[in-house]
């Protein structure tokens, strides 16, 4: 028998206030047709509200210790807050989300703080956060394609993860992806998982804004649909990391979540999770949210400088956090006025900072990719600051795995990321089988230890 949550709808909004355009979930559409503004999906509240707050988290709660699909995704046990209209048979899932908080006491301790934990959003599929937007997109389209809505394929532009994970999904779920991604730009790491996966990967000799343009325009004709994050179906999912870590925290907010953006689609989309869980009373005070960005690709953080009064588009410049060097995001003002709502803040980090912040928790047992490694790194800048308070608990969103980056941790240990702390690095002791000389440099390196 097919199950859905159909008490509830959900429909297209133009996040445009003066607009407010709406569109069936159903129909292929990544603009509002007025006025050109980014769409987002807006859900009947007031259905919802039928459900006290204490209701929804035992009814969450509930599912956490359940095996059934598809309950074993983190997206779809959340199913009536995403898309309450899709049927079992649609859902293409890959068991994301319900990923670890890890924390460490001694960390913690170090650090003063009253409480850390680092979402591990990264530990997933395909090692990044971008499955938990993959899955909505993927099912909708199944969804559609079931309702005789003509799509022949999925496509995106990429440099790296979104096309790890759509070709994936794509893949689970039998539908053809295309992939464009900037030619000598990508590196082998990011190349091999979409090829794997049998998409149709194009290589054009531009940039990620050229690639983009491009998509855009394929993806006007031929039944070809969608699927960056200008596509508002992957915020419906990824704004689930906002309920989980509530729910892994006994629905009790920390005082602080801090995220890395590029695009900005992720900190709209977790801003959007703690306001619905607010809204609906699960929780009865938001976190503030901290923004972070690399030096290197920051024009949300010289806005920040400004009040947010206004925002240009900068040039990025290569950064080891390569998934977020983008220089004009599509998702600004959807983070904008999240963070203002958040009383939030924007923090940078520059290439040495996010590599030794990287380093120096990876000590604690983490294995942070360079993207984490800019939240770490802004999390300890505001702690030097005094902004973030000795006492305070602190939420750390890491959006990718370390595995993925194997370069990135190579060239800090081999001391080639210029201006880092030399004390960090690590490396290999070679010595003769010899049992005495091996003690001898065992006995050193304790007596370094415990001095
Ligand atoms: C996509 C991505 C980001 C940035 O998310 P946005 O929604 O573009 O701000 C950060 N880290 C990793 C690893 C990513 O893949
Ligand atoms: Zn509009």
């Amino acid at each position: 028998m097919s199950s859905t949550a159909t008490r509830y709808k959900a429909e297209f909004r133009c996040i445009n206030e003066s607009c407010k355009s709406t569109y069936d979930l159903n129909e292929v559409i990544y603009e509002c047709r007025k006025c050109g503004s980014l769409l987002q999906v807006s859900h009947d509240m007031d259905a919802l509200k039928e459900k006290s707050g204490t209701q929804w988290k035992e009814l969450f709660d509930s599912r956490l210790s359940s095996v059934k699909f598809p309950n074993t995704s983190g997206i779809w046990n959340k199913r009536e807050w995403v898309l309450p209209h899709v049927e079992d048979e649609s859902i293409v899932s890959s068991g994301e989300g319900l990923t670890h908080l890890f924390s460490s006491e001694r960390l913690t301790k170090d650090l003063g703080l009253g409480g850390l934990w680092i979402k591990q959003c990264g530990i997933s599929h395909t090692g990044s956060f971008k499955d938990l937007g993959m899955t909505v997109l993927l099912t909708q389209v199944k969804h559609m394609i079931s309702k005789g809505v003509g799509i022949r394929a999925v496509a995106c532009a990429s440099s790296g993860d979104t096309s790890a994970a759509l070709a994936s999904y794509a893949a689970k779920a039998g539908i053809p992806s295309i992939i464009f991604l900037p030619s000598g730009k990508v590196s082998q790491a990011q190349l091999i998982q979409p090829v794997s996966n049998g998409a149709f990967v194009i290589s054009l000799d531009t940039d990620f804004d050229g690639c983009m343009k491009i998509v855009k325009e394929v993806t006007r004709q031929n039944g070809i649909y969608l699927a960056n994050s200008m596509n508002s179906l992957r915020i419906e999912g990824q704004k689930t990391i906002a309920p989980e870590i509530l729910q892994q925290l006994e629905w009790k907010a920390p005082d602080w979540v801090i995220i890395p953006g590029g695009n900005l689609g992720n900190v709209s989309a977790l801003g959007a999770g703690f306001e619905m869980c607010k809204e609906l009373g699960l929780i009865d005070r938001l976190p503030r949210i901290i923004l972070a960005q690399a030096e290197n690709a920051n024009p949300l953080y010289l806005s920040y400088l400004k009040g947010f009064e206004e925002f240009s588009p900068v040039e990025a410049k290569p950064t080891l956090a390569s998934a977020i060097q983008i220089g004009n995001p599509v998702s600004v003002q959807k983070a904008i006025s999240i963070l203002k709502k958040f009383h939030g803040i924007v923090e940078q980090a520059s290439e040495a900072e996010l590599s030794d912040a990287a380093a120096r928790t990876d000590l604690y047992g983490l294995y942070n990719d360079p993207h984490t490694g800019v939240a770490l790194a802004a999390m300890l800048k505001l702690l030097e600051k005094g902004t973030i308070q000795k006492g305070e608990k602190v939420v750390v969103v890491s959006t990718a795995h370390g595995l993925k980056f194997t370069e990135f941790k190579l060239k800090f240990h081999e001391g080639k990321v210029p201006g880092t702390n030399t004390g960090l690095q690590n490396s290999i002791h070679s010595c003769k089988p010899d049992l005495s000389k091996v003690t001898d440099r065992i006995k050193e390196f304790l007596d370094s230890r415990t001095k």
